[in-house]
């Protein structure tokens, strides 16, 4: 289930992520969630299976940690730290949801929970 989380994220976050680290060149502009995982790469544009086990040892070492509800490390759009996201639970008896909101993009996602 965790591999499926992060499979989907990687996906995502594949042609960013390549795009960032080599051919921007751009590390300053590396969110600080990514930087740990930024250290550990090869000099040569990674495989799918090498950005998910680096992804899967920073996970495992708790360098990067993934939104419990979610999955994400960050906002999917433009890339602000979980920490930045807004939280906003609502609902009934019936259903609970949280709706998580990027205050840099506008990005929201509501999920229901419980
Ligand atoms: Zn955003």
């Amino acid at each position: 289930m965790m591999e499926t989380a992060i499979g989907l994220l990687l996906g995502a976050l594949a042609s960013w992520l390549i795009t960032f680290c080599y051919y921007r060149k751009s590390s300053n502009e590396v969110p600080e969630w990514f930087k740990p995982i930024l250290k550990k790469l090869p000099p040569e544009k990674p495989s799918r299976n090498q950005l998910l086990k680096l992804f899967q040892d920073a996970l495992n070492e708790g360098e990067v940690s993934l939104h419990p509800l979610l999955g994400h490390v960050a906002c999917p759009d433009c890339k602000a730290p979980l920490e930045d996201l807004e939280e906003k639970v609502f609902g009934d008896d019936n259903v609970t949801l949280v709706s998580v909101k990027c205050p840099h993009c506008g990005w929201e996602q509501t999920e229901e929970v419980g």
